[in-house]
């Protein structure tokens, strides 16, 4: 296998198995290992280490494109009024804003997730 292979695997494998993998208390023995007090053998559902590793639900795309294009119209905000732009009609709260205006910052969001997955190998499901 050549670097770019090697590379790809490695990718696939860190988003399919580390990232966003979280620990969270054993459900089988509560956290203590063990399932009694009394010596019992450790519990074999977290090898007695009591604790379980479990992937939270992701949040769904479309709400983290509008998290994002939040941000993005707040950032062209502040952008407009260092340079001097104080008068523009779309220069107000991201909520306030017509659903096509909001459209632009979620196209922009959604094209740099785009070029994130084919620049970086990144894996956004867009
Ligand atoms: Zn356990």
């Amino acid at each position: 296998m050549g670097f770019r292979e090697d590379k790809a695997a490695r990718t696939k494998y860190f988003f399919q198995y580390i990232y966003g993998w979280k620990l969270r208390k054993c459900g089988a023995c509560n956290g203590s290992g063990r399932y009694d007090h009394n010596g019992s053998p450790p519990c074999s559902a977290c090898d007695g280490t009591g604790k379980e590793s479990y992937k939270p639900k992701e949040k769904k795309m479309s709400e983290l494109v509008e998290e994002i294009s939040r941000k993005v119209h707040d950032s062209w905000w502040q952008e407009n009024l260092r340079q001097g732009v104080l008068d523009h009609p779309n220069m107000i709260p991201y909520d306030e804003l017509a659903d096509n205006i909001k459209e632009h910052d979620r196209a922009t969001v959604r094209s740099v997730l785009i070029a994130l997955n084919n620049l970086r190998g990144y894996n956004f499901k867009i």
